[in-house]
């Protein structure tokens, strides 16, 4: 195989794709299927799109295997959030590549992943690569609104397109260079959203006449008790592993508590020091954040009703009514309504698997010292429908990222390196010969 041809060619489809704007809202994902159905045509690779609303479709291709082994789906999504090219160096739909890297919206979230999975389904493909398990290409619509549009729609309409899979590999986790070590991360699950929207009502009138229960008074007293509230430190299995899978990159005195999570938190000195990264506080607790007030829209009026609503994270395993009824006891006022606007689980998919044992392998021919970790995402992403489907989700995207890197995504110059883009695709390859052979 040519590596540096298909590396090449990696980057000149990235910045193809990155060309095609599918910001979203409104997505208009319909271009991106047109790319790629072009290209995957052109390879005499049959696809399928599934268009879930107008000008929203998805993309669905699938390579047979000998049917030994369960199929493994590479998922991205070809929605991107916005970008305001005013603060922007370069135009975020101009494909660029200049210094050594490829510039534009979805460069790291996730057209690269995109491309890279693309580009290993087509080199599979090219080299009639005899695959033991179907290899399945699937690109959606409207991630970054949730899914509803795009891996909501497939899994709830067309579930027999995927629901063979036992593996599937999607966005989010990355390689890092820590003290000069690589490490890669490896997503097995998700915290889970339960988004609030809490009401507060009262008898309305005249600003000059305060009422000392008015619905905006009822409501910050509310918000107040929500601030003071801590939720408690519960170490999940998720955690544990993950605390396990990182103990050794500690220095002296911590590796054998990272090992013994469980034991240590108890320690009040240590879980205090352990809270300071936020990273590891979101993986210990539920969290909540209070995003959004709306009370008045006038400044001498007390108002009918005032709202607020909470972001707030689960971790794996809790049940959303539990949590929403310890709420309602921290508030302690009845006449607060509380309504969960958004609520969905994420199961946890195991780290001692073949797929985690593949990239293991694969990552340690790159680099002399490589470490794989697994990882509890803080937000979302689509695989938490496909978990539910049974299928073993990983958040693996096989780029090597510093913190410059990563802080522009969702932000302004979003870019990836020339030699990511160009290394990826192969790593990807790797993983899935070991995976599929
Ligand atoms: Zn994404």
């Amino acid at each position: 195989m040519d590596w540096n041809a298909l590396g090449r060619e990696a980057v000149q489809l990235l910045s193809e794709y990155l060309r095609i704007d599918t910001t979203n809202p409104p997505g208009n994902e319909d271009r991106a299927t047109t790319f790629l159905s072009r290209i995957l045509s052109e390879e005499g690779i049959d696809c399928q799109v599934y268009e879930s609303a107008p000008g929203r479709s998805n993309l669905y291709a699938r390579l047979e295997g000998d049917g030994s082994k369960r199929p493994v789906v590479l998922l991205s999504h070809s929605d991107v959030v916005p970008a305001d090219s005013a603060y922007w160096t370069v135009d975020p739909f101009g494909g660029v590549v200049r210094d050594g890297y490829v510039w534009g919206r979805g460069a790291l979230d996730m057209k690269n992943m995109g491309i890279a999975e693309l580009v290993v389904f087509l080199a599979l493909h090219r080299n009639r690569f005899p695959l033991k398990r179907d290899v399945i290409f699937l690109v959606t619509a409207d991630e970054e609104a949730g899914g509803s549009a795009g891996a909501r729609w497939i899994t709830h309409n067309r579930p027999e397109l995927v629901s063979d899979a036992e593996f599937l590999i999607n966005e989010s986790g990355k390689g890092r260079l820590e003290n000069g070590k690589a490490v890669y991360s490896i997503d097995i699950t998700e915290k889970s959203p339960c988004w609030i929207r809490l009401v507060a009502r009262g008898e309305p009138g005249h600003g000059s006449r305060p009422k000392p229960h008015s619905a905006v008074n009822r409501l910050i007293r509310a918000l107040n008790a929500i601030m003071k509230f801590t939720p408690p430190v519960k170490v999940t299995d998720a955690a544990a592993c993950y605390f396990e899978g990182i103990a050794h990159l500690q220095k002296d005195g911590y590796r054998k508590r990272f090992e013994r999570i469980r034991e240590s938190v108890r320690d009040r000195g240590f879980l205090a020091d352990l809270l300071r990264n936020q990273h590891h506080a979101a993986m210990l607790r539920n969290t909540i954040s209070i995003t959004m007030l709306q009370g008045s829209d006038k400044i001498n009026i007390i108002p009918q009703a005032a709202t607020a609503e909470l972001d707030c994270r689960l971790l794996p395993g809790e049940r959303p009514e539990d949590f929403v009824r310890e709420l309602k006891r921290v508030v302690d006022d009845d006449r607060i309504e509380m309504e969960t606007i958004l609520n969905f689980g994420n199961s946890s998919s195991p780290f001692d698997s073949l797929l985690v044992d593949a990239v293991r392998e694969v990552v340690s021919r790159y680099h002399a010292d490589v470490e794989v970790v697994p990882n509890m995402l803080s937000g979302f992403t689509d695989s938490h429908y496909f978990r539910d489907l049974g299928i073993h989700c990983y958040g693996f995207m096989p780029f090597l990222l510093v913190d410059d890197d990563l802080r522009r995504i969702h932000g302004n110059d979003e870019r990836i390196s020339v030699e990511n883009m160009e290394r990826g695709p192969r790593m990807l390859y790797e993983v899935i010969e070991k995976l599929c052979g």
